[in-house]
């Protein structure tokens, strides 16, 4: 069994392995480090990762990428419009308000949500894995964006469960990074000194994060982490192809955009040409042969242009930096480095904005695409008994402010809320709320303010089953609040304790219930009182006021001993995908899965044939290493068999099953290989006499 890290990438993805020897980068089926996030359709089957993208302008409606994007969100959603506006394939409402990708797949239109989609593309990645290492896969890390939210976490999740995946941890990019930078270094300050603060920069294709991290030997605990979701490579190419059409609309009046294959095309050139540019100042050439309408277009451009250009990015870029930088209260020569990864940081104004609000060159001892992965696999490799590999404490932030509600009780409670893990709060985490209730009741959470996110909410949870004592009164309700491995923020259990006396089945002492939740991560006792001043009747406030007061706190004490708790059950509604569905679509990639397998087994099968009738009708000629190993008539007549037998692989034998092709492919070999073996014994015999001859 090996334990992998994936990153992924919104336009790349890279998996690394952890092995005894260190942590090793896979190369996928086309002996390349990196897979595009890139699934397509066909008639026949499913075309994943490398060959999907290769495929991708003869088949735009069918082929879908920038899934990264879209995950756990709603089809209305304004991030989501802007989104589709780039995407040239159909991307529809359905039920529940969420989104459908609409494809054509075995000559049938098909609806892939976005989290099936992502599945396919970690299905091949787990293929791949499988392939290279020669072991089964099931344990793995996935590095997400720190800004994801509850929903898109979820959604990774969800897509990882229907590729039979086993996600250990979902890890933010940047702390996947700083944990590939941390593990080697030897030199880290001892606990009791100042820590080593470095902050991350990782560019990428659609997205900036900015995250600054303080390192001691053997831990890194994250300060803070800062974004621009929306600022990546994509829209640098986006302004250069924008500016390419305005010229090509003047110059050949021709109009780009207009046509979604030829503004691919326009798009796949210049980030070439950006490329180029981070390397080089000078002019470069722009040139595409028959881009539309037969025409030919040309046009230049320089690094200098496109920074004036892309002037309102780099704003942007420096707005993140400086934000970074004020969120993690450290002073500049607090920062011992600035390291950069992803490709987008390799933009020399980028690199200059960094030395400007840092007053450092940044560093790039890393490596830059594969960072992410590498992290991602040893903390894999960490959290899995699988394999051995040195411990490295991670402390993870959070990035936005979560605040719970809970309503009110009826009797003078009026509901409240409270902040329950601020912006920048350690994950994972436990808190426990306190309530007095007599019947159930919801508790609901939702991101505080300056989230960027159209939607705030996250999730209600109704704690079932409670019921008022013996005397009718109010019982106290324990709540676990927990923002777990994965950033995932949930009500993950209840208690009501209530007297010993009270007839309950399924009951566990207070103490015992405790200690089985305080497992692993930091626990707290929330304790605040509740609403304006914390007025309400005795033994009906929401939150446990009584706990913040010594004298009553001491009263705790006593009663606990005559209670016991009672775990309760709760119903959550969030995102994500009920068992049962993440069950029909598990079995719905299974059967993809197979015919995948299936019609490559077939056209493997057909490829085959047409590569033993090409070798065999070339061996065959009359100045073949065959002919003279065959009587004249039978060469002529097995080569027009041959013939034959190509034209019907191209006609009416182009879609046969692979029994059809091996049969043809053995009754061809029954009658080439007698010829060959003819040939065979041919060259040995004078070897044989000759070896006869040695040994007498
Ligand atoms: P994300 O992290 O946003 O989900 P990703 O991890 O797939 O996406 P990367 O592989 O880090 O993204 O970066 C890809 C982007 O980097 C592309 O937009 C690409 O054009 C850009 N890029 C790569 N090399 C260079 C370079 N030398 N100069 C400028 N940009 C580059
Ligand atoms: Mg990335």
């Amino acid at each position: 069994m090996s334990v992998i890290g994936i990153d992924l990438g919104n336009e790349s993805c890279y998996v690394a392995v952890a092995k005894a020897g260190g942590i090793e980068t896979i190369a996928n089926d086309y002996s390349l480090r990196s897979t595009p996030l890139c699934v397509a359709f066909s008639g026949k089957n499913r075309i994943l990762g490398v060959a999907a993208k290769n495929q991708q302008v003869t088949n735009l409606k069918n082929t879908v990428y920038g899934l990264k994007r879209l995950l756990g969100r709603k089809f209305r959603d304004p991030h989501v419009q802007r989104e589709l506006q780039m995407l040239p394939f159909n991307i529809i409402e359905v039920a529940n308000g969420n989104i459908g990708i609409k494809v054509q797949y075995l000559n049938e239109e098909h609806i892939f949500s976005p989290e099936q989609c992502l599945a396919m593309l970690l299905t091949k990645l787990k293929d791949i894995s499988i392939a290279a290492l020669q072991t089964p896969i099931n344990d793995c890390v996935i590095s997400v964006p720190s800004y994801f939210t509850n929903n898109e976490r979820k959604a990774v999740l969800d897509a990882a469960a229907i590729a039979g995946l086993n996600v250990l941890r979902l890890f933010n990019e940047t702390t996947a990074t700083a944990l590939s930078y941390g593990i080697y270094k030897q030199d880290l300050p001892a606990p009791e000194e100042k820590p080593r603060n470095v902050v991350f920069v990782d560019c990428g294709h659609s997205s900036l994060q900015v995250s600054a991290c303080a390192f001691h030997k053997g831990k890194l605990r994250m300060i803070t982490t800062t974004a621009d979701p929306n600022l990546g490579g994509r829209d640098f190419d986006h302004i250069l192809a924008d500016h390419f059409c305005k010229e090509f609309l003047s110059k050949y009046k021709i109009d780009a955009k207009s046509n979604p294959r030829a503004y691919l095309r326009l798009l796949a050139e210049v980030e070439k040409l950006k490329k180029q540019m981070s390397a080089n100042s000078t002019s470069l050439p722009l040139n595409i042969e028959c881009f539309m309408n037969d025409k030919d277009v040309r046009g230049e451009i320089k690094r200098s242009d496109m920074e004036v250009m892309c002037a309102p990015l780099f704003q942007r870029v420096e707005h993140t930096l400086r934000n970074c930088l004020e969120q993690s209260e450290l002073s500049i020569d607090d920062i011992y480095a600035v390291e950069i990864v992803g490709g987008s940081s390799r933009i020399p104004a980028i690199k200059q904005l960094i030395e400007k609000i840092f007053k450092k060159v940044p560093s790039t001892t890393l490596n830059q695409d594969e960072a992410v992965s590498r992290g991602c696999a040893l903390q894999c490799a960490m959290l899995s008994p699988a394999v051995r590999v040195r411990d490295f404490s991670v402390t993870d932030v959070q990035a936005f402010p979560v605040s719970v509600y809970w309503e009110a009780s009826g009797e003078g409670d009026m509901g409240g809320n409270v902040e329950i893990f601020p912006a920048k709060h350690a994950v994972p985490f436990s808190k426990l709320l306190t309530f007095y209730r007599n019947e159930p009741f919801a508790v609901k959470a939702c991101y505080s303010s300056n989230v960027p996110y159209p939607d705030k909410h996250i999730g209600t949870w109704i704690i079932k089953d409670v019921r008022p004592n013996a005397e009718g009164k109010a019982q106290k309700v324990k709540v676990k609040v927990r923002l777990n491995l994965h950033g995932i923020m949930s009500i993950s259990s209840a208690s009501m304790y209530e007297a010993k006396n009270s007839p309950e089945s399924d009951v566990a002492d207070e103490q015992q219930n405790q200690n089985a939740n305080g497992q692993n991560d930091a626990s707290a006792e929330q304790q605040q009182k509740n609403g304006p001043g914390g007025e309400t009747p005795d033994g009906d406030t929401a939150m446990d006021a009584a706990a913040s007061q010594p004298e009553e706190g001491d009263k705790e004490k006593k009663k606990k001993n005559v209670l016991k708790s009672v775990e309760l059950p709760i119903e959550s509604l969030t995102y994500g995908f009920s068992q049962v569905e993440l069950n029909q679509y598990t079995e719905q990639e299974c059967k993809m899965i197979a015919a995948d397998r299936q019609e490559k087994e077939r056209a493997d099968a057909r490829n085959a044939l047409e590569e033993y009738v090409y070798e065999l009708r070339g061996k065959l000629s009359s100045d073949g290493e065959l002919s003279e190993f065959v009587a004249e008539n039978d060469r002529v007549g097995l080569v027009q068999q041959l013939d034959h037998m190509e034209n019907w692989l191209y006609e009416e034998g182009e879609e046969c099953n692979r029994q059809v092709y091996s049969d043809k492919l053995q009754e061809l070999k029954s009658k080439g290989e007698p010829i060959q073996n003819r040939r065979i014994e041919a060259e040995l015999r004078p070897l044989v006499f000759e070896d006869f001859g040695k040994s007498l």
